[in-house]
């Protein structure tokens, strides 16, 4: 047997850094402000239907594209916030994730060597999915807005509009958008839709939109699909995921929406990938959809006060820090080197954030060497005392 080793196509894709800051997490009693999850259970009208789900038909196989009642739910649900129709029929399909969507939608609609326009910082998925898939990332950078230590900016992380123009050349076929966007929380303005929208058309470019954060959305910003946009949706798939809105993330119930051309490409990958995934999880994400809008407006109100929680005290700690407009992160600069001032923070303070430069293609992670990430989705108490620890 030859020496097993990593495929070329994954070179560069170690383990993440999650896991070891998670690990140092536990190993060191710190407050966990590194993975983004939270720590408080989901609605319990949710809740209740996966725990009456369990023991019934609903444990077996869903069909392929997702169970009828969740894609209605999906199509009915977007169509009330975005105002966009689907068919739930053959423009919806239920994936393992908004991860396994967007992996479906890198592998089901990418050609080697075909260039796919991101910005970056990016979620990490991203780079891993666009590689499987023999394609190239081809990075716009997101930059901060300047902040002097202890203060907040609320200026958001912006591009410039001529380094997208840049990006996009002979062997770009998709945009990949994420928007709210993790690390950064920027709500892409529709100015800037509208610039992804125009050379989308003009150079006849398709979509992938992950709106996983669509309802984690602050005062001040309003989330746009650009699938909204005039010319747009017709070419592009938008992602989401029950995960970060119902406090889910570990049913893994996520889907696409998008003309029926593209989620039959998506569906094609999909089905060699999971197949199926979380039958009792599906009528439960269903039922949470159809939540009045109070529920989705009260999720984001409470989330603006832990993100001031949050953020004052990182100011407080004498951190430049970054006020997200959406999302469950603030980012800050700190002194030096991000990684070792993650791997130094729970020995020195008990706290645990992750470094900014697992955000960042790897030939660019000087780009993200002095920035940290922290995660405001955790309970009152547990953020105050991440603050406390922080500045004492
Ligand atoms: C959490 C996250 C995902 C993953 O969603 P799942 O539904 O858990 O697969 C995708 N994109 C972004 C930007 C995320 O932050």
């Amino acid at each position: 047997m030859s020496t097993p080793h990593l495929a070329a196509r994954l070179q560069g894709f170690g383990t993440t850094v999650f896991a070891e800051m998670s690990a140092l997490a536990v190993a060191t009693g710190s407050v966990n402000l590194g993975q983004g999850f939270p720590d408080t259970p989901g609605p319990a009208e949710v809740l209740d239907v996966a725990r009456a789900a369990i023991g019934t038909p609903l444990d077996q196989y869903p069909p392929g594209p997702g169970l009828p009642v969740l894609r209605e739910a999906i199509a009915a649900h977007v169509q009330r916030f975005r105002g966009l129709v689907y068919d739930p029929g053959t423009e919806v399909l239920v994936t393992a994730g908004a991860t396994e969507a967007l992996a479906g939608a890198m592998l089901g609609l990418l050609d080697p060597g075909d260039e796919v326009v991101v910005l970056e910082p990016l979620y990490d998925s991203y780079a891993a999915g666009i590689a499987m898939a023999g394609a190239v990332a081809v990075p716009v950078p997101l930059r901060p807005p300047a902040v002097e230590p202890g203060e907040v900016s609320t200026a958001p992380w912006t591009f410039d509009p001529d380094d997208l123009r840049a990006a996009v050349g002979p062997r770009t076929t998709l945009v990949l958008l994420n928007t709210p966007h993790n690390p950064t929380g920027t709500v892409l303005d529709r100015a800037q839709l509208e610039l992804v929208a125009e050379l989308a058309r003009e150079h006849d470019l398709l979509v992938v939109t992950d709106e996983v954060y669509e309802h984690l959305v602050f005062p001040g910003s309003e989330h746009v699909s650009v699938a909204e946009l005039p010319g747009m949706r017709e070419r592009t798939l938008v992602v989401s995921s029950g995960g970060k809105t119902f406090s889910t993330t570990g049913w893994k119930i996520g889907w696409v929406c998008g003309p029926a051309e593209l989620v039959t490409c998506v569906r094609t990958a999909k089905q060699f990938l999971t197949y199926v995934n979380g039958g009792p999880f599906q009528p439960a994400i269903a039922a949470g959809l159809g939540l009045p809008d109070t529920f989705f407006a009260g999720v984001a109100t409470e989330l603006a006060g832990k993100r001031d929680r949050l953020v004052a005290g990182l100011a407080a700690a004498g951190l430049p820090v970054v006020s997200p407009q959406g999302t469950y992160f603030a980012t800050v600069r700190v002194p030096g080197d991000g990684l070792a001032f993650c791997r130094e923070l729970p020995h020195r303070v008990g706290v645990v954030a992750v470094p900014m430069s697992a955000f960042y293609l790897p030939e660019h992670a000087e780009l993200g060497r002095d920035l940290v990430r922290f995660a405001f989705c955790k309970r009152d108490e547990v953020l105050d005392e991440a603050v406390a620890r922080l500045t004492a």
